[in-house]
């Protein structure tokens, strides 16, 4: 299979008044074409930071340290405004997570739509309201023809949803970035915006970066699973190796916390305890290590360097590290 995306060594960082914030440290994350993955953490583990990173669409206090995103061979952390306005919307779409404040509330979902398609496409206008009733009709919208006269608050949020799919989806991105798609939707809505995802990816070919806190919206997803924490990667695999073999600790937190409906007596779910850590001053070692309940001595000294588990499944976890056993004992040797 062919790379069309391939994150190597990102470090994105913020200055603030502070000091400076390292929410990305060092991801190296690649996509196939065709292939959805997942990227998974909680708040503050820097997920939507790389993908804002791939994107170029930081704050104004955001840097790009170091690394390169290559997508379809071009490194986008060189490319100008006026290229990358080019790329967004039209070669990569992304998807918010809350499509009230990414729709203009004052302007008619069809003018919406049709923006991108006049712009990148250079189409009609009667040309781009052929586009997009048929683009609502994919995403399931009942009477296109009478919805595109509306304004997003008649919407209800599934939807507002299904149109900001539509609007990520209209001038047919290679790739699709999906950040908390269905956060703020009831469990039905969420699992029929999922099912419409997985059959516009087999219909239009594309691959897809999904973001979320929670394990389970990827699990009939994504086919591949990176889990970050504290601005790093620290396991990655198959969906299949995330779920039935994780290495990490955090990923084992991640999974505790996933409500389970086919157990016949129901246990309380366990929240991982603690903070993530302050990434104006992040640890040296490993970032879950204040968290961990696992925490060895060398996991303060040094941050695990990934190793490989089984072909594609890397953890980054001193816990079955094969140079746990050297690094603890340079480190007794150097402590005397
Ligand atoms: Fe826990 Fe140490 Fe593994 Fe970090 S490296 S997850 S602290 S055991």
């Amino acid at each position: 299979m062919e790379k069309l995306l391939e994150i190597n060594d990102i470090y994105t960082s913020f200055n603030t008044h502070v000091g400076e914030v390292q929410a990305v440290r060092g991801v190296t994350i690649d996509l196939y074409k065709g292939e959805a993955i997942g990227i998974v953490g909680e708040s503050g583990s820097g997920k939507s930071i790389t993908m804002m990173t791939v994107m170029r669409l930081l704050d104004s206090n955001g840097v790009i340290k170091k690394g390169e995103v290559l997508f379809d061979g071009k490194d986008l952390t060189k490319l100008s405004e006026k290229e990358m306005e080019n790329i967004r919307g039209n070669e990569i779409g992304m998807i918010f997570q809350d499509p009230m404040t990414s729709l203009n509330p004052v302007i008619t979902i069809g003018d919406q739509l049709s923006e991108p398609l006049i712009r990148h496409k250079s189409m009609s206008k009667s040309e781009a309201r052929k586009k997009v009733i048929e683009m609502l009709n994919l995403v399931g919208i009942p009477s296109p023809e009478k919805r595109i006269k509306q304004y997003p608050y008649e919407f209800s949020g599934g939807m507002r949803q299904r149109v900001m799919i539509a609007m990520a989806l209209i001038c047919e991105p290679k790739l699709l970035i999906a950040d908390e798609p269905t956060t703020a939707l009831d469990v039905t809505i969420q699992a029929q915006i999922l099912e419409l995802m997985k059959e516009l990816k087999q219909k239009l070919n594309m691959s897809i970066i999904l973001i979320t806190h929670d394990l389970g919206v990827v699990a009939d997803v994504c086919s591949r699973i990176n889990v970050m924490y504290g601005g790093v990667v620290v396991e990655s695999g198959t969906s299949r190796d995330i779920f039935y073999n994780a290495n990490h600790p955090y990923t084992w937190g991640l999974l505790r916390s996933i409500p389970n409906p086919k157990l016949e007596v129901k246990e309380r779910l366990k929240p991982i305890e603690g903070t993530p850590p302050d990434l104006l001053a992040p640890p040296k070692g490993c970032p879950f290590a204040e968290r961990c309940e696992y925490a060895m001595k060398v996991c303060f000294e040094g941050r695990a360097e990934n190793y490989k588990i089984n072909e594609g499944h890397y953890s980054s976890c001193w816990l079955n590290h094969p140079y746990a056993l050297e690094i603890m004992q340079d480190i007794k040797r150097s402590v005397g």
